[in-house]
């Protein structure tokens, strides 16, 4: 049996019953392959369903104001994301009247959708002969063909991108795209794959070589950036003060507490006396709220620090962007995950 058909076969015995596999809808293909891209299943299920019902179709969704996006995207992280799908669904609705469109080229022209979101939306919906190659994908053809070069160089994704094409079922592609997805997720997994019950295990040449530990090979990323996030907690009168952060830098557009950002780790006799501290806050008494919390973004970590300033509100020089919300109206806000999990905690 080939390759294909051994997947496809075990695939329809074994394969997960996920919703978003009973449909050929396009724009619900795209909104569960989007979702996905950020978190594991589990965890994608409730946000997919979320979206399904705000938005059930693409324009309702293109309809939609920014803010709700990103509110009902917020705990899944790399918020272009979100902010891309708000976009392309505007263009399918201005450019293909509301149609969501099937073709592999026609959606590599949407924002936010590159090779492997086109070849699964236009596999699934279509059965176009496009094969996804996608972690799990790189995986399992590292593994079974016993192939070392690394996954993340132009070579790597061009061997792999070549082989995959080859491999695909041309008469059930969109089957055969679920299957080796899914095959990699539940069989062939990072650490401990099922290698004792695999349909490649008499032909799998990591298996062979005992090579599976060391495959896909993927280069070391560059060293990350280290950035210090200093932020004031400003009550008045049952109200927050909010910041509103620009549109160039992570988590664009999106709500935070108001933010002194350093090169360094300062202590907070340094912090206060820093001239963006004396220009915004004077002398106002400071707080420490809990301890330093660490979050890891692409090419990032950032430090966070959280202090309340309980009498601020006399000496404060309010930026454009700093706005008051009443406490009760914050859940409306678009916020990144260092500032939810710290409300959620502390307010
Ligand atoms: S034998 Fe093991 S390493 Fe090889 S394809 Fe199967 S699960 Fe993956």
């Amino acid at each position: 049996m080939s390759f294909a058909n051994k997947l496809i076969a075990w695939y329809r015995s074994e394969g997960r019953d996920l919703p978003w596999r009973k449909t050929q809808d396009p724009y619900i293909i795209w909104l569960s392959e989007v979702i996905l891209q950020q978190t594991r299943v589990e965890q994608g299920l409730p946000y997919f369903y979320t979206f399904v019902e705000h938005f059930p179709s693409v324009a309702e969704f293109a309809a939609a104001n920014e803010d709700e996006v990103l509110r009902l995207w917020q705990g899944l992280g790399y918020y272009s994301r979100a902010r891309n799908m708000h976009k392309a669904a505007k263009i399918v609705v201005q450019d293909y009247q509301g149609q969501f469109p099937c073709d592999y080229e026609d959606l590599l022209s949407l924002p936010g959708v590159g090779e492997y979101t086109a070849a699964a939306i236009s596999s699934f919906s279509v059965g176009e002969c496009k094969a996804v190659l996608d972690g799990n994908v790189f995986r399992v053809l590292a593994r079974v063909f016993g192939i070392p070069t690394a996954i993340n160089t132009g070579e790597g994704k061009k061997l792999f991108q070549a082989l995959a094409q080859d491999l695909i079922s041309t008469s059930d592609p969109g089957t055969y795209n679920h299957a080796i997805m899914d095959f990699g997720a539940t069989v062939c997994k990072p650490k401990a794959p099922l290698c004792g019950d695999c349909i490649f295990r008499g032909e799998c040449a990591a298996l062979e070589e005992d090579t599976v530990a060391l495959l896909p090979v993927k280069l070391k990323a560059k060293k990350s950036r280290d950035r210090y996030f200093n932020y004031f907690v400003i009550e008045d009168d049952g109200m927050i003060l909010m910041s509103k952060r620009g549109s160039e830098d992570v988590w664009a557009n999106m709500y935070e507490f108001p933010l002194i950002e350093t090169k360094d780790k300062l202590e907070l006799e340094e912090l206060i006396h820093t001239e963006e501290y004396r220009t915004a806050f004077g002398d106002a008494v400071v707080k420490p709220l809990g301890g330093v919390t660490k979050h890891v973004l692409s090419h990032q970590n950032i430090y966070a620090r959280f202090f309340r300033l309980p009498n601020a509100k006399d000496v404060l020089e309010k930026k454009d962007t700093w706005h008051y919300f009443l406490l009760e109206n914050l859940d409306k806000l678009a916020k990144h995950k260092l500032v939810f999990s710290f409300i959620d905690k502390y307010l």
